[in-house]
């Protein structure tokens, strides 16, 4: 089956036995009843197992051609899973911009527990090795990142990851895996804010994990369920109905981030446009090689790194809600340096590139002539 097909298909067999509704049905229920103790229909308390999670996990494990898929109640739930695979003493390499909460769980929560973790640029690839000891258990890679849009070669890094037996887990958040699959790539582990464009929507927080590894899958369920991060039955049905439209939802996101980027990059007010898809990007080639187009995220700095107009410029967007996250229908803005990114330190930030007049979009699929004329006015000229 071709990614379309499985987007609206994926997972999606013999879901309501009962009456043959299109849809899975919502099944609102903590518990299941036995007809002897331990004879059970395939589901026994809903923190275990919910027929309508397990159609979305399913779908999840389809569209990245994965053989399993587990739903959690938030991305960060879904990252907290996989760093519960790891023990006192073992050591993390991460990708050095990251998304704030994600760097927030692993140095405010996870440190405290002993493991310990090295975030580093991974723009070259190699850099990573001179980073890894026996202690290595677990490299975490975002591309494209947050907010800068550097892209990580996932190969790359996953023939490091074989090479010394260590995990390779993918935020995909970003790019989703109509545009880059990364367990196709080598990686072991793939995690989705499904609150970004698999869901689609702006109206559910939800995370996923896809893999192929039977062991891995196995350990990663017992923590599900041991750790209980679920997600409910409504939130999963919205999810499973935003990806049936993933793929359309994507090939707008990404034809009005081209426009967009093409008309910042013009703009004589703005010094520099952060979008993958410009052949000036620094890893451009790298982004075409494992993606099949470049998204709907674009980053921009006015010419003065002018604190006060980069707030101005938000302020005045009118069809761009300020606001954070990203990935719904609707068109998004944000200002790094006094939303996501203001607990990091001016000189912390700035290392990164996140600097005073850094402003994120999430384009939208509205009408792109209308999000133009929305920036033309908002940034003047
Ligand atoms: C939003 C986001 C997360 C965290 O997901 P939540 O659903 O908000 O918990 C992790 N990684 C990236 C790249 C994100 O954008």
């Amino acid at each position: 089956m071709k990614f379309n097909t499985k987007a609206i298909h994926g997972g999606q067999h013999d879901v309501d036995p009962a009456y043959g509704s299109v849809m899975p049905p919502i099944y609102q229920t903590s518990t299941y009843s036995q007809s002897t103790p331990g004879g059970h229909k395939g589901f026994e308390y809903s923190r275990s197992g919910n027929p309508t999670r397990a159609a979305l996990e399913r779908a999840f494990a389809s569209i990245e051609n994965a053989k399993y898929g587990l739903a959690f109640g938030s991305g960060l739930a879904a990252i907290d899973a996989v760093i519960k695979l790891l023990k006192p003493g073992d050591e993390v390499i991460s990708t050095n911009d990251l998304y704030g909460g994600t760097y927030r769980l692993f140095t405010k929560i996870f440190e405290q527990f002993g493991v310990k973790f090295h975030f580093i640029g991974m723009e070259n690839a190699e850099n990573i090795e001179q980073f890894v000891t026996a202690k290595t258990k677990l490299i975490w890679v975002e591309t494209p990142t947050n907010p800068m849009m550097n892209i990580i070669d996932i190969r790359a890094c996953a023939e490091i990851a074989k090479k010394h037996g260590i995990i390779l887990a993918v935020d995909n958040t970003f790019a989703t895996p109509y545009l880059q699959r990364p367990l196709d790539l080598g990686a072991d582990i793939v995690m989705h804010s499904a609150t970004k464009y698999l869901g689609g929507h702006s109206d559910v927080v939800m995370g996923a994990l896809m893999l192929n590894d039977e062991s891995l899958a196995d350990k990663l369920y017992f923590i599900q369920n041991a750790s209980g991060a679920v997600c409910g039955p409504q939130d999963s049905f919205l999810v499973l109905r935003g990806l049936k439209t993933l793929h359309v939802r994507m090939q707008r996101h990404c034809e009005n981030g081209k426009h967009i980027a093409a008309y910042l990059s013009k703009h004589p007010k703005i010094e520099q446009v952060y979008w993958p898809g410009l052949e000036e990007h620094p890893n451009h080639e790298v982004a075409k090689a494992q993606m099949n187009d470049f998204g709907g995220m674009i980053s921009f700095v006015t010419i003065g790194n002018n604190y006060d107009e980069a707030i101005r410029i938000v302020e005045n967007l009118k069809i761009f809600t300020l606001a954070e996250s990203l990935g719904g229908v609707e068109s998004l803005a944000g200002h790094p340096a006094s939303m996501t990114h203001a607990s990091i330190p001016k000189e912390e930030r700035e290392k990164t590139g996140v600097v005073d007049a850094l402003i994120r979009l999430s384009v939208g699929i509205e009408d792109v002539d209308d999000l133009i004329a929305d920036l033309e006015q908002a940034i003047g000229n």
